[in-house]
């Protein structure tokens, strides 16, 4: 089982309807503990990434994550831009030149890409951000892979894990990023940039889930 090209750009393109479709619900998430922009913020470079796909189409999948991640440096200001264009910056670099992902490919990918989150916004677990989602996601990847968990399942596995994540981020206190600021008042809100990055693993196990 292995995840082809095309299926890459559907799961980016499944990101972007799913951003598009919950850029209120992460809105109304950043506005008690933030600046109410990130729903705009990753609506405006998913669909950004999208106009840029035809470009990459006969590429291999780490041009295409290439491009998703400059497109995102270049077009989603605030915190999230930097830390998810690295995100996808760190997939091309350890996807290059390939046309197709075995788990262990998807393993190692996303391992370099929260690593890249990791070391640039420097955030650790419980510290209310994206990183909450992204390493029980990772973990629970890594655990399944190696039970010999099929792809599906093992996607299926580090999205719920993501969720997870995401829901064990409304009691945290901030301690990074622009919620930080409101110190002990964080808490009781669930992060918003958790809340994305568990949008982008739901569509990978929604999508990837008949790759065959
Ligand atoms: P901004 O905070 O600049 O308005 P966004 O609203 O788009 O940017 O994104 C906010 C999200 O970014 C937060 O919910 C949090 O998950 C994430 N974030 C902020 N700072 C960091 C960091 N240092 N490391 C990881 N994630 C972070
Ligand atoms: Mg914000």
């Amino acid at each position: 089982m292995s995840i082809s090209r095309d299926l890459v750009d559907d799961w980016i393109r499944a990101v972007a309807s799913a951003m598009a479709l919950n850029k209120d619900h992460l809105t109304q998430l950043d506005s008690p503990i933030g600046d109410g922009d990130h729903g705009a913020n990753m609506d405006r470079g998913f669909q950004a990434v999208v106009s840029k796909l035809p470009a990459v189409v006969a590429a291999d999948i780490g041009s295409i994550f290439k491009t998703v991640g400059m497109t995102l440096v270049s077009t989603v200001g605030g915190a999230a831009g930097p830390l998810y264009g690295t995100f996808f910056l760190q997939l091309a670099t350890a996807t290059a030149g390939k046309t197709e992902l075995h788990l262990s490919d998807w393993v190692a990918a996303l391992q370099a890409g929260v690593g890249g989150v990791i070391m640039r916004g420097k955030a650790g677990l419980g510290d209310k951000t994206m990183v909450d989602a992204l390493i029980p996601a990772l973990d629970a990847l890594k655990a399944a892979a190696a039970d010999g968990a099929s792809l599906p399942i093992a996607l299926r596995q580090s999205a719920e894990a993501a969720e997870q994540g995401m829901l064990g981020t409304i009691p945290l206190v901030a301690r990074k990023g622009r919620a930080s600021y409101l110190g002990e008042r964080s808490a009781g809100h669930q992060d918003p940039g958790a809340t994305s990055s568990h949008l982008l693993l739901k569509a990978a196990a929604e999508t990837w889930a008949s790759a065959a």
